[in-house]
């Protein structure tokens, strides 16, 4: 069937200005790290896809090697965007990375000149794109010279395969050279990719001071701890949960008796505010200044219904903020 968009897509979505930048993006952002390669359900990704963009999800987060197999959450996007959505390339913030291990060989990982133009290249074939608008650096690389990994970002830009670009994982004294580095080069580092949720708070203690000083943007990924702070694990693993999948990276052994606890808690917590879990460690998130958006995951169209309807609720009170404090410590 031919695929109208919502005319109401963009009424409730608030989009938030990525540090100081012409860029706004959605408060909630839809990643494609799983669900969408091509063991995955063609139907399903696409559902979700379209789902997120009528409920004004504009940013969809990519990598080159989401899948399974690597390279096939882009392959899977491409057949969407072709299909559906290429008259609305201009609504869209497609971004794809690279910095992990993509394929075989020294030249397909980490942070040389080399893999980065090669895979930013792949990318855009697999996407059927001319340029995406974001491409990130995936990880720090410990061995290759700074100046050669934001010197291929620049390069990106420069050819214009990239409109923007960003890093992820960056600590922040990396963060810091990063951002001279291509600020010399004439570019501008738009936006950081680090993980941040109710039970990993790392980028408090200096990112988010770093960030807001440079004005560069934040997204956070797994703010739902992959899933973990939600109702979802509380009586047991569910088959078709990440957790209960093979070839994920949530494994069985993370969902401990102690995490469970903690889970519970907030879970009456979140209840109490008339939201779910899932909703209120969004809204957490979002309560930080610096963050720009947060980047879930998903596996079916009602989640991101129901994430998108953490919006509705936002503001946490005093008391609700210490007994938050308490259960996480
Ligand atoms: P989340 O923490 O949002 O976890 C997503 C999972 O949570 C879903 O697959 C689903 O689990 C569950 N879920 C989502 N919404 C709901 C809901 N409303 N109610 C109940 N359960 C829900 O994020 P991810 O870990 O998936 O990461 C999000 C994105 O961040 C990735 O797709 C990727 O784009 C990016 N990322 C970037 C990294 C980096 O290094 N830069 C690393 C990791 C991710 P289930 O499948 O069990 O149903």
């Amino acid at each position: 069937m031919q695929y109208t968009p919502s005319s109401t897509r963009y009424d409730n979505m608030n989009y938030i200005r990525c540090g100081k930048s012409g860029i706004k993006l959605p408060q909630i952002s839809l990643g494609l790290w799983h669900n969408f390669g091509a063991v995955d359900k063609f139907e399903n990704s696409r559902a979700m896809i379209l789902r997120a963009f009528d409920l004004g999800i504009t940013h969809f987060d990519l990598a080159n090697n989401y899948g399974p197999p690597y390279g096939s959450a882009e392959e899977t996007f491409g057949l969407i965007l072709k299909k559906d959505l290429m008259t609305y390339r201009d609504e869209l913030i497609i971004s794809t990375k690279a910095g992990w291990d993509m394929w075989p060989g020294p030249y397909g990982n980490f942070g040389s000149r080399k893999y980065l133009i090669a895979s930013i290249d792949q990318s855009l074939k697999r996407m059927n794109l001319e340029y995406v608008d974001i491409f990130y650096h995936h990880r720090p690389d410990p061995e290759t010279p700074l100046e050669e990994t934001m010197g291929a970002l620049a390069h990106i830009i420069k050819s214009g395969k990239a409109l923007h670009v960003g890093i992820s994982q960056y600590k922040p004294e990396e963060t810091k050279k990063a951002a001279s580095i291509l600020q010399q080069m004439g570019v501008k580092c738009l936006i950081h990719q680090p993980n941040y949720n109710l039970f990993d708070r790392w980028i408090e203690n200096g990112l988010t001071n770093v960030l807001d000083e440079l004005g560069i943007g934040c997204i956070v990924f797994s703010p739902l701890a992959q899933g973990i702070l939600s109702d979802k694990y509380l009586n047991g693993i569910p088959s078709d949960s990440r957790a209960g999948k093979e070839r994920t990276y949530l494994k069985r052994s993370q969902i401990t008796e102690e995490i469970l606890n903690k889970v519970q808690k907030l879970n009456e917590l979140a209840q109490k505010r008339g939201q779910s879990l899932a909703q209120m460690s969004l809204a957490w998130v979002l309560k930080n200044p610096t963050v720009t958006s947060a980047l879930i995951g998903s596996s079916k169209v009602s989640q991101i219904e129901d994430s998108v309807d953490a919006l509705k609720n936002l503001k946490f009170d005093d008391d609700e903020l210490s007994q938050i404090n308490e259960i996480i410590s």
